[in-house]
């Protein structure tokens, strides 16, 4: 039987129909019905009535007694015995046999059947008592008086006895509700079983429950007891429609024992509606005073609730209120809860990807870094740190650093650092390298503090390997040293012999003009090649683009040569140009290109203080590719081998005491030069046997 909506709106129907429900004893505990055929009779007892507490009503046969007892339910028949039609015992029979009139007590009243047989027969019938003709008033009164007060004594019983029914039922509901209600925190399930015991206890078809949604304007149907009741659920009731909503609007409670029969009763069911409730009850569901929501029980059959059962429904409403709110509480906590964990994860996680990226920038950056906490225990390393320090973090992590690690002038930074209050500081160590320990390394090492997790302040100590920059430094100070002497030199030469021949040039003979003039032209030459060094080092460091073309590298060798063939002449050594038959192409730029052949062949010339020069261009096949080698070869001084790997470096010159005039560019511009066109440069040479020097460039297939 589906639950149909209410629809109509109703006024303010609060019906409490006090009659429409009797027990037992709603006797009328001051009436007498006196049951005669003769009039004289009942005349003589009404009589004896008179001025008594009683009220009487007559009857002169057992039909209008047994009409009259279950209309005016007196608490005493007093019956003639001997009646035409229906006798008094008939009567009490009846009378017993009614549920309504069988609590009415019964003395019957004869002159002649006084055997004991017809005694224990009248008693037997329900009879309470005889009373035997003729008799005075005083015996009358005092064994109606006694009934009387036995009657009182039974209904007073009968209403404690339902009282205390109703208390047991009520303390068995509230209990079970109770149970049900702290059993679980699903608010549907609350409601659910709320439902059920509610429509239970009250015998009702359907029990449902609504709550009012946060505008206070709808009524939500969120539980019923009826079976497959789910898909209602969700159903809205505007407050303004229906019995339930007229309870959520006004915090009235609503029964009506017969929809039917009460007037003030406006149709609250769907007139479409097959189920038409007769018997209604509904109550508010209270919060801190607040309505929230109503519980309904309906059924279709009239007189199926009592007012007793609206003050049991009220008494069990507090308690599913709280519970439901309770539950709607915890609804409320858990999804909060399950809001917080997912954040907290999602926080927990962003934090551990953060964590992890810091890390790998401070595992991956190119400095040392190590912290410290203010109790000197080490917390955090990278490995360039572990590899600088020479420790593990994972055998001191926590641990503060052990005394031996200080005799490291490293570490004894560290220590320093972290126990000095400054909130930044810097300083700077040498000390050998842990890997090749001749070599010294110059470390930077800067301090800041930071707020730990321990709320102390925890020490950040970033170490940088400045050795490379400190040789920079160095090389360019010798760069400077050396290039300023370079250009010393030749201009004070030069300015010597300018000198010379403006003051004495008539007093000169021609050979010493031309002497003075070619020294003058020598050292113009040497200029020249420095600052051609310093402007080719400038513009590879600009980045300036090369000017490719197609170049017989054959060709280029034999300019170079023709150029610096005074110089071979002039050191009367014997070059070798091993030019080859046909042209050998590169793709080059062709200034660039002289200058390597250049500065090489000039290297050779420079560093061969007598013998041979050997130049060699060739082609030689890797993977199918073409090479183009070109060697030059020298018998010159050479290189001892611990330097080979440097020569190529700016400003590196072998030679010290700079006997041999250079700036140490020529080799580093030949090395970026070759690099820039895909090639490589190689050199092998023996100290005192000379050296070769072989440029290995992409060649261009014919
Ligand atoms: P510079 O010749 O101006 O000093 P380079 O860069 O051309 O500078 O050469 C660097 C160093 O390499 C030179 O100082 C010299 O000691 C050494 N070197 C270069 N070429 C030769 C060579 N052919 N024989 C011996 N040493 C050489």
């Amino acid at each position: 039987m589906p639950l149909r909506p209410l629809s109509q709106s109703v006024q303010s129907v609060i019906m409490m129909n006090e009659n429409n429900h009797r027990g037992p004893y709603d006797l009328d505990l001051d009436k007498i019905l006196i049951v005669d055929d003769l009039p004289l009779n009942r005349r003589l007892m009404m009589l004896m009535f008179h001025d008594t507490e009683f009220t009487i009503s007559e009857a002169a046969d057992g039909e209008e007694a047994i009409a009259k007892s279950q209309a005016e339910l007196p608490f005493l028949v007093i019956t003639d015995v001997q009646m035409p039609v229906m006798d008094g015992y008939g009567l009490c029979e009846a009378i017993k046999q009614s549920p309504k009139t069988a609590n009415i007590a019964v003395i019957y009243v004869t002159a002649h059947h006084r055997s004991t047989e017809y005694l224990a027969k009248g008693l037997n019938l329900g009879g309470d008592d005889y009373i035997y003709r003729p008799f005075q008033r005083e015996e009358l009164l005092a064994r109606t008086r006694a009934i009387a007060r036995l009657k009182r004594a039974e209904v007073e019983a009968w209403r404690q006895a339902q009282v205390a029914e109703r208390r047991n039922q009520d303390l068995t509901l509230l209990y079970q509700v109770g149970n049900a209600l702290t059993s679980t925190l699903d608010t549907q399930q609350v409601l659910h079983k709320t439902t059920q015991l509610v429509q239970q206890f009250l015998g009702a078809e359907i029990a449902s429950l609504w709550l009012l949604d946060e505008s206070g304007q709808q009524l939500i149907l969120t539980a019923s007891s009826e079976e497959g009741s789910e898909r209602l659920t969700g159903y809205t009731l505007p407050v303004d429609q229906g019995i339930a909503g007229h309870v959520a609007r006004t915090g009235e409670p609503y029964f009506s024992a017969d929809v039917e029969e009460d007037e003030k009763h406006h149709p609250t069911f769907d007139d479409a509606s097959p189920y038409r409730p007769r018997s209604i009850l509904c109550v508010p569901l209270r919060v801190a005073g607040r309505v929230t929501g109503v519980i309904q029980a309906l059924h279709q059959q009239p007189q199926c609730f009592s007012i007793s059962d609206l003050q049991l429904f009220e008494s069990v409403t507090s308690s599913v209120s709280i519970a439901v709110e309770n539950a709607r509480l915890f609804e409320e906590v858990r999804i909060f809860n399950q809001q917080l964990e997912r954040m907290v994860i999602e926080r927990t996680r962003q934090l551990e990807q953060e964590k992890e990226r810091t890390w790998g920038i401070l595992a991956n950056m190119a400095d040392a870094l190590v912290v410290i906490d203010h109790n000197q225990n080490i917390l955090i390393a990278n490995v360039v740190a572990e590899d600088l320090l020479n420790f593990r973090l994972a055998d001191m992590i926590g641990r503060p650093i052990p005394p031996d690690f200080l005799d490291n002038t490293l570490w004894r930074s560290l220590d320093a650092m972290a126990r000095s209050p400054e909130q930044r500081s810097s300083a700077a160590v040498d000390l050998p390298n842990p890997v090749r320990p001749e070599e010294i390394l110059s470390i930077q090492s800067r301090s800041s503090k930071i707020l730990g997790e321990s709320g102390q302040r925890d020490t950040v100590v970033v170490l940088r390997d400045i050795t490379a920059l400190k040789e920079v430094e160095r090389m360019k100070a010798q760069f400077m040293a050396g290039v300023t002497h370079e250009l010393k030199t030749p201009l004070a030469v030069i300015r010597t012999h300018a000198n010379n021949l403006t003051t004495y040039y008539r007093r000169l003979p021609d050979r010493k003009r031309k002497e003075l003039i070619a020294a003058i032209e020598k050292q113009a030459h040497i200029l020249e090649r420095l600052v051609g060094e310093i402007l080719d080092v400038a513009r590879l460091d600009a980045g300036s683009t090369l000017q490719k073309q197609r170049l017989d590298v054959g060709q280029i060798v034999d300019q170079v040569i023709t150029e610096l063939r005074p110089l071979v002449e002039q050191k009367r050594l014997n070059l070798r140009w091993k030019k080859p038959p046909k042209p050998l192409f590169v793709s080059a730029d062709l200034n660039r290109l002289e200058r390597v052949v250049r500065n090489l062949v000039d290297n050779a010339i420079k560093y061969t203080p007598a013998g041979v020069i050997e130049v060699e261009v060739r082609t030689v096949l890797a993977d199918g590719r073409p090479q183009i080698h070109l060697q030059v070869i020298d018998t010159g001084i050479g290189i001892p081998a611990e330097q080979l790997s440097r020569i190529f470096e700016r400003f590196y010159r072998v030679d010290p005491a700079h006997t041999i005039p250079g700036a140490g560019l020529g080799l580093a511009i030949v090395k970026e030069i070759v690099e820039a066109h895909g090639g490589e440069i190689q050199v092998s040479s023996t100290p005192g046997k000379g050296s070769t020097f072989e440029v290995i460039l992409p060649g261009i297939v014919t």
